[in-house]
């Protein structure tokens, strides 16, 4: 969970307490950070016939590959934000091809909302991917966490039997 030093209200110290929230200290204002899970849509990108594109990440080690993921813009609808961000991201237009389900990052305190896509276009990376691959889906091998899981049981649900690789 994300810890804040001050309350965002009227700038006094925030304390932890035992039922696990930070308040405010100022008795006038009764602030407490919740720390809601924020959250986040993630892309099953399908590109071409029954192969899944992977992305890595700038900031990530060499070897990991995953979705595509993004924060939704204020009042925007899930399945408008993960065609969005597949575009910003990858130069892909695509549609929704169903919604795989609900998982949880409890690290970054996130809920991702994972959804399969077809797209089509030419890739190109934004600044934030520096590399991808296209992996048909019965090579594919997942990895523990949210997005690994969603990937996983839409690869399931399409009768391929998948292995999933510890984090090393
Ligand atoms: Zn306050």
């Amino acid at each position: 969970m994300f810890l804040y030093n001050f309350c965002p209200t009227c700038k006094s110290e925030l304390e932890l307490l035992d039922d696990g929230y930070q308040h405010c200290v100022n008795t006038e204002c009764n602030y407490i950070h919740y720390g809601n899970p924020i959250p986040v849509v993630a892309a099953i990108i399908e590109y071409g016939e029954e192969q899944v594109l992977l992305a890595h990440n700038v900031a990530w080690p060499e070897k990991w590959y995953a979705l595509i993921t993004g924060f939704l813009e204020k009042g925007e609808h899930p399945e408008y934000a993960v065609v969005r961000e597949v575009k910003e991201e990858t130069n892909l237009d695509c549609e929704i091809g169903s919604f795989i389900g609900h998982y949880t990052f409890r690290r970054m305190n996130q809920i991702i909302l994972a959804y399969h896509v077809k797209a089509w276009g030419d890739i190109q990376l934004n600044e934030e991917l520096d590399d991808y691959k296209l992996v048909p889906f019965g090579k594919v091998k997942t990895w523990p966490g949210g997005t690994g899981k969603a990937l996983k049981h839409f690869l399931e649900s399409k009768g391929y039997e998948v292995e999933e690789i510890p984090f090393n």
